[in-house]
């Protein structure tokens, strides 16, 4: 299987996530693979960000790439007790478990180990400052407490 026909699979392994219409709650800067970048058209490893840190691809009516979103959007909002939780509590019935998570983690990094694109994630200061940025606004608590279920 090619490096794409990999990363597709591994987004089949992600649950989808019952999101409110319109929501962008979440779409601040994302960093991405290279592949994933170029479907997007992106001349960056990351969604640049305006001056609320909200992501490029963020309208009123959602996100404008949601088919080509990027892994990391995919698994945000699958997990209830992780920092990708959703940030207004808007997740899955049976979400994903914490090893669920990890295990999907990994494997998306070895693929960017592979593609040799570590760089995005390791030293791009200015994408990671945004991102602090953006989980401050958002009031993204990394210890935040277990939200209850979605109904
Ligand atoms: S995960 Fe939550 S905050 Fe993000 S788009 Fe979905 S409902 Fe909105
Ligand atoms: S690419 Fe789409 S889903 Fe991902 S952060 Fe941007 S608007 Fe949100």
């Amino acid at each position: 299987m090619t490096l794409e026909e990999r990363l597709d699979a591994l987004y089949a392994k992600v649950k989808k996530t019952h999101c409110t219409k319109g929501c962008t709650k979440c779409c601040g800067p994302v960093p991405m693979m290279g592949v994933e970048a170029k479907r997007l058209g992106l001349k960056q490893n990351y969604t640049k960000w305006d001056k609320d840190f909200r992501c490029q691809f963020a309208s009123e009516d959602g996100c404008s790439v949601y088919e080509n979103r990027p892994f990391v959007c995919r698994v945000f909002g699958t997990d209830t007790t992780s920092p990708i939780s959703c940030p207004i509590n808007k997740h899955l019935p049976v979400p994903h478990t914490e090893d669920d998570i990890i295990a999907l983690m990994k494997e998306y990094m070895n693929l960017i180990i592979e593609e040799d694109e570590m760089s995005t994630f390791d030293r791009d200061t200015d994408l990671y400052k945004a991102m602090q940025e953006y989980e401050r606004k958002i009031g993204w608590k990394k210890d935040k407490p277990k939200p209850a279920l979605a109904e």
